[in-house]
């Protein structure tokens, strides 16, 4: 069973996070509500951050925002010394709301706009993470224009890519990301940049996949990037100040998973840097990693009540909640699976297997096939583990069902760093007819 940070069953065999029971938290904020551990985000981070100092490797532990774009989310990275990946105008607005350091911002995605690009060199952010060659002239000319110097890493794809347990080696990958190592690509970017004026080339970026469980992927990926790199520097001097090596750490979400502790990924991938860059000769550059799931993602719990109820004789029971796919839409979109209890009764002992249904029209919307718990019925309240990442960040309203807030617990307090979404912000959009009909 769910076993992390500050969560434990108190006296009323209630669940509590933080040292507050979730049904007060229930009472006060409403169902559907996020629920995070900032105490076991602190942990995480420290944990990468430690790992680095111990090993005395000049480091960015960047949080990758994408898992949980928040004002209040940002803030906390950065009170914990953090770096920030954003991967959009929106994710980097937000990280300025927050006053997060621009110089600690990097800026990743396939697509980036002239305007993203203008916005981000206006708040004058650490580096761009170029994508394409699209990207790198429309970003020198920009440069060139406002007489400009940006710097940038290259994002190669190194021809590795991880699928959690295994990984495929391919020649040259087929991903819709970055400048492929092996066809010549990534040397031909890196030959423009050297001759641009508007971009300075910190070094090389990579990212190889999610919900990783080993460092097998990762290993191969510094390998593969070293090499180049040294053949770079014989032939280019080039010299390479950072390497990052993107996120992608598994998290544990059921029993089935079993994730490295996070911070072990780091020490593995570290020591074969210095291993590899040792037998090249080459400096020990800076590494940049950029976590997203394994920092915030099993110090999220949902907390849902329980409603209505369907018994299909002889197949099974559904129950469902005041939620589902509006808030996690990872169960239907990559069939990803979760542990949950009753929040309100987690003494109780297991006296039945039921599938929680979320409440859209929409069959695929359930959350958990085939949950044992005991006997639940309306008003008890469920809540699933493990949701912190990529759960609020990917909500949506459908069929106009209002996002939840979401909560923060530390220490015995509460904080609500995003509120309950109204029926009156889903409307705020939207305009009247004006066009009448002509008779
Ligand atoms: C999504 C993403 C991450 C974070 O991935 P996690 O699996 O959440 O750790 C990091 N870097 C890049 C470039 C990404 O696209």
């Amino acid at each position: 069973m769910y076993n992390y940070g500050t969560a434990c069953i108190n006296k009323e065999g209630h669940l509590e996070v933080g040292g507050i029971d979730v049904v007060s938290l229930a009472e006060h904020y409403g169902t559907p509500l996020y629920i995070y551990d900032v105490a076991l985000i602190r942990q995480r981070a420290r944990g990468f951050k430690n790992t680095f100092e111990q090993l005395g490797v000049t480091a960015q532990v960047a949080y990758a925002s994408k898992a949980f774009a928040a004002i209040g989310m940002m803030q906390l990275a950065n009170q914990e010394g953090l770096s920030l990946d954003v991967v959009s105008g929106g994710e980097l607005y937000t990280a300025m709301k927050a006053g997060f350091p621009a110089e600690r911002i990097h800026f990743h995605g396939n697509n980036k706009s002239r305007e993203e690009l203008v916005m981000a060199l206006e708040h004058r952010i650490g580096c761009i993470v170029v994508d394409n060659f699209y990207e790198l002239e429309l970003l020198e000319s920009i440069c060139k224009e406002k007489s400009e110097k940006v710097n940038i890493l290259l994002r190669v794809t190194p021809g590795i890519e991880a699928h959690t347990h295994d990984y495929i080696l391919t020649g040259q990958e087929d991903s819709k990301f970055g400048f492929d190592l092996n066809n010549g690509q990534a040397e031909e970017a890196l030959k423009r940049a050297m001759d641009m004026t508007g971009v300075e080339v910190l070094g090389l970026h990579c990212h190889i996949g999610s919900q990783i469980f080993e460092t097998t992927g990762f290993k191969l990926a510094a390998d593969k990037i070293i090499q180049k790199l040294s053949e770079w520097k014989n032939r280019f001097q080039f010299e390479s100040k950072v390497l990052n090596l993107g996120g992608g750490f598994g998290i544990r979400y059921t029993e089935e998973d079993e994730p490295l502790e996070p911070a072990k990924y780091v020490e593995e991938i570290i020591k074969e840097v210095q291993k590899k860059t040792d037998e090249h000769n080459l400096a020990m550059p800076e590494i940049w990693i950029e976590p997203g799931r394994s920092l915030v993602g099993d110090a999220g719990i949902t907390l849902y009540s329980i409603g209505s109820e369907k018994f299909v004789p002889e197949v099974r029971k559904y129950l469902a909640i005041d939620g589902g796919m509006n808030d996690n839409i990872r169960p239907a979109l990559y069939n990803a699976k979760y542990e949950a209890i009753l929040a309100n009764r987690a003494n109780d002992p297991v006296e039945e297997t039921v599938s929680i249904a979320g409440k859209c029209c929409e069959s695929g919307d359930m959350l958990i096939w085939d949950l044992p718990l005991p006997k639940a019925s309306h008003n008890d309240l469920l809540a699933v583990f493990c949701t912190g990442a990529y759960g609020y960040s990917m909500a949506n309203n459908y069929n106009r069902i209002p996002r939840p807030p979401v909560v923060f617990v530390e220490n015995s307090q509460a904080e609500l760093v995003i509120r309950r979404e109204s029926y009156d912000d889903l409307v705020k959009l939207d305009l009247p007819l004006n066009v009448t009909v002509k008779q």
